[in-house]
């Protein structure tokens, strides 16, 4: 029997490349929902291809567009659409690449469902790893990383239960390197270069940060259940070794592959077992050698920031995730520099009281405080940036 598959975000890259994967793994999985946020057109075209029953757009205002172009098919939109989609009956895996917070409540919609989530997107879990983790227990599916670091920490935990450290490596961004200096300067554009992955807009800006390694390393400590101090953040250019892990014996196992996203979702949709890809096979050889080095905790603070909330738990990370989505935006709009992100997510971090984060509510309003202070300490940045 096959499996039957819904994709959020499917538009994006992490569309683009789970679709590669049930291209290659062929009739072993059907495709029962499909969503988009603007780029319907794209989406119309998806749904031709692989005839899910459902999709769900952004934008009320499409809906009538689409159910035009798509006789028969069933049109949802907006974050109501998003959680009936996440539920969506007799399904088995939903693969949530959406970007942001928006993904929180799709992802506890198809936890408390009992769905195997595959998760890309990491926000939810740094926003509300403690609620999301509940609904799987609740639900009796399963939370499956996506994102290529922890999904090779998973792939080196399989029959391995005494790991003491886990080693997450990051590429460095596309400043690695740079000075401070040359880093005040940078543009959205240049920022927007990865050196390794390609990516959405949003995340490109938080590897150049080193914010998404932070919110990998909160995200890993929720998946693997382990406090935020055994995990370490490690630069390695290549991004040919996704993560590693120590055991208490010192073995250490890493994960070694293409930088291609393929390889973690596939593993993903068919784990526990492994199906062949059409991968390009990785040349040692070739390749020569690898180099590891310390992050340069200096020049990407915005590291300290997610061990610090990961430290401080409960609300910390979620308000460190609101402002953080805030600061992104204003620097992809020009409207703040590259550095000023750190400085709008640390001073936000410190202005926000840390709340428990035990429900929804007390999430949403978490996101809600620090995204306006975050929006009030861009808006004085804008004004006076020489003042604050
Ligand atoms: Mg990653």
């Amino acid at each position: 029997m096959s499996k039957e598959i819904v994709i959020l975000g499917c538009t994006g890259s992490i569309g683009d490349s789970t679709f590669r994967v049930l291209e290659s793994l062929g009739t072993k999985y059907r495709v029962r929902g499909l969503s988009a946020d603007r780029q319907v057109d794209k989406l119309i075209e998806l749904t031709r291809v692989w005839n899910p029953a459902v999709v769900c757009v952004g934008c009320e205002g499409d809906v009538e567009y689409v159910e035009h172009q798509l006789p028969g098919v069933k049109v949802l939109s907006g974050a109501k659409g998003l959680i009936e989609l996440a539920r969506l009956e007799g399904v088995d895996i939903v693969v949530n690449g959406l970007v942001g917070a928006v993904g929180l409540e799709p992802t506890l919609a198809a936890a408390e469902a009992g769905r195997i989530v595959a998760m890309a997107n990491k926000e939810p879990l740094v926003m509300a790893g403690g609620l999301i983790l509940d609904a799987v227990h609740s639900g009796g599916g399963a939370i499956l990383p996506l994102d290529s670091e922890p999904n090779a920490i998973w792939q080196c935990l399989q029959g391995e239960p005494q790991a003491q450290r886990l080693i997450l490596t990051a590429s460095g961004g596309a400043f690695r390197g740079w000075s401070m200096e040359q880093m005040s300067a940078v543009t959205p554009q240049q920022a927007l270069r990865h050196p390794t992955w390609n990516m959405g807009a949003k995340i490109t800006i938080d590897c150049a940060t080193l914010m998404n390694k932070g919110f990998e390393v909160i995200e890993a400590s929720w998946l693997f259940d382990v406090p935020i101090d055994m995990i370490d953040v490690i630069i390695h250019r290549e991004s040919v070794v996704h993560s590693m892990v120590e055991f208490v014996d010192g073995s250490m196992l890493a994960h070694l592959g293409k930088t291609d996203m393929l390889l973690p979702i596939q593993y993903a949709l068919t784990h526990p077992e492994r199906s062949p890809s059409p991968l390009e096979r990785l040349d040692l050889i070739a390749l020569g050698a690898l180099h590891f080095d310390e992050p340069d905790w200096e020049r990407f603070p915005c590291l300290h920031l997610c061990y610090e909330a990961g430290r401080r738990g409960d609300t910390a990370p979620t308000s460190l995730n609101a402002a953080n989505e805030v600061a992104v935006n204003a620097f992809l709009q020009e409207r703040i520099d590259f550095l000023d992100i750190y400085r709008v997510n640390k001073e936000t971090l410190a202005a926000c009281s840390t709340q428990p984060a035990d429900s929804i509510e007390a999430v949403v309003e978490a996101d809600r405080t620090a995204r306006l202070y975050a929006e009030a300490f861009v808006d004085e940045l804008v004004q006076s940036p020489q003042l604050v």
